[in-house]
């Protein structure tokens, strides 16, 4: 008799990763409701998803701690070490992952899941490790790349680029990759950081070449997933995609994933975004956010005043979606103009899906994007770091879907930018695409065929 399948499902615990890859394990639980499933995340980034779903999760998914790294050898594991920044936290996770901290927690999911052994891995990639972990128990592993499919690719070619370009990255910045298969769209300047330049000594920069290694390792991986959908992606990148990667499996939008009882059109809406929108004509309201990460780096700045001073100036109603500690940055009376409304947190996708939103000011994070085409909403881009560059120069330079801010935003091109977005009729540029992503997960689908294919790699037929 096939052994029970018993899926680990494990995330990286920054920024957004955690709530896409509980998404896809909420999708893939409740698709093959005889199988097992174990959510492998920290701590802190388990209780932060267990407040958001208080909604009765699947009855065949639990979760499992892994190590964050922050207790002290010295403390005898009895009290954490005060938090370090972000990119120290990540650091330690890192460590703690790379020194078993993964395989220790497959062990605990197997013990929890009533000794039931781990038969497959689905892992963000960025925990590499798990490749290792998932072989030491004879279990195949399917990495999820969550971010641009772009990005991924320059990660792939990384070593070819950095043959190429060398430390000319300043003086070729401008120049298009076109001898690098698939990047031919892009500019040096637009590569990922700690591809060929950014601060290398940064703890990220040393996992993302660990990533694209172990993802090149020839048949460590059976299949990667990806947060797209098929025919979103310029032919070359997909093709490029193919050629260094086993199967690929488009699966996205990672926000249309087809969770019972959870289809975000009864999103949580603390706020009161989507009432206050349905006040607005069509196509009249500009929104505004920055995602889960950056915004600790803009707010601040002259550039969150800047940003603040060009949504005034725009004349267009506007919803900005800004943590309150950053209000009190805000220029005076700024909280009390009539025609805006600013929230600390708002259901993102189900406003860039609401008919009265025209335009979108983001820093072109994979998810916002991908909300921003089902949404069919064009957008003014202000990439800061990581994939952000590539995904902004997606949008307006292969799809014409918008705008990229070269430079710091100011008031007079956040207001140029907004005003273009709602006049303008780039969303009629995008109806294809957006109507592809609606029906992604349709009967006939290009990514429910494709999540079809991922549930018989985590759960072989006879095992569902
Ligand atoms: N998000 C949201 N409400 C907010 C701000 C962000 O729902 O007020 C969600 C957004 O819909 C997206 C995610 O947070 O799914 C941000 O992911 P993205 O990849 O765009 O950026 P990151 O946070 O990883 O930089």
């Amino acid at each position: 008799m096939a052994a029970v399948p018993h899926v680990v499902v494990i995330t990286f615990p920054f920024a957004s990763h955690a709530v896409k890859l509980f998404r896809l394990a909420r999708a893939l639980a409740a698709a093959a409701p005889a199988a097992t499933f174990s959510f492998l995340s920290t701590a802190g980034s388990i209780a932060q998803l267990q407040e958001k779903n208080q909604d009765a999760l699947e009855g065949n998914l639990r979760f499992v701690e892994v190590p964050d790294g922050l207790m002290s050898p010295s403390s005898g594991g009895a009290a954490p070490v005060p938090p370090p920044n972000h990119m120290a936290r990540l650091g330690l996770f890192i460590a703690a992952a790379e020194a078993g901290g993964v395989k220790v927690a497959l062990e605990t999911a197997r013990i929890a899941a009533g000794g039931v052994r781990v038969t497959c891995v689905v892992g963000d990639a960025f925990v590499w490790m798990a490749a290792e972990a998932a072989a030491g128990v004879g279990a195949p592993w399917v990495p999820v790349w969550t971010g641009g499919p772009s990005a991924l690719l320059a990660h792939l070619q990384g070593d070819a680029l950095r043959d190429d370009i060398g430390d000319k990255a300043a003086s070729r910045a401008d120049e298009l990759l076109t001898a690098h298969p698939g990047l031919g769209s892009y500019r040096v300047r637009d590569l990922p950081d700690g591809c060929v330049f950014g601060e290398m000594h940064l703890p990220i920069v040393a996992l993302f070449r660990r990533v694209a290694d172990q993802l090149l390792v020839p048949r460590a991986a059976t299949a990667v997933a990806l947060n797209t959908f098929p025919g979103l992606l310029p032919d070359d990148v997909t093709a490029a995609l193919a050629a260094e990667l086993p199967e690929v499996l488009p699966i996205g939008p990672f926000h249309l994933l087809p969770v019972p009882g959870d289809d975000n059109a009864n999103a949580a809406d603390p706020h009161g975004c989507l009432a206050w929108l349905d006040g607005h004509p069509a196509h009249a309201v500009a929104y505004a956010s920055f995602g889960t990460v950056v915004t600790a780096v803009v707010g601040g700045q002259e550039e969150l005043r800047e940003l603040a001073a060009g949504l005034e100036a725009s004349d267009a109603p506007f919803l900005w979606s800004l943590p309150k500690e950053y209000w009190p940055l805000l220029p005076p009376g700024f909280l009390d103009l009539e025609r805006s409304k600013v929230v600390p947190w708002a259901p993102q996708a189900a406003v860039l899906r609401h008919a009265s939103v025209g335009g979108f000011v983001t820093h072109a994070g994979w998810a916002s994007v991908l909300e921003g085409v089902a949404g069919g909403v064009p957008m003014a881009c202000r990439p800061f770091f990581s994939d952000q560059r590539m995904n902004a120069r997606m949008v307006a330079h292969v799809w014409g879907f918008g705008t990229v801010f070269e430079q710091p935003m100011t008031r007079a091109t956040v207001a140029e930018a907004v005003s273009s977005l709602l006049a303008g009729d780039q969303g009629t540029r995008m109806q294809e695409r957006r109507d592809m992503a609606a029906t992604a997960f349709a009967a006939d689908g290009g990514s429910r065929k494709n999540l079809d294919k991922l549930l018989n790699i985590v759960c072989p037929p006879q095992d569902q």
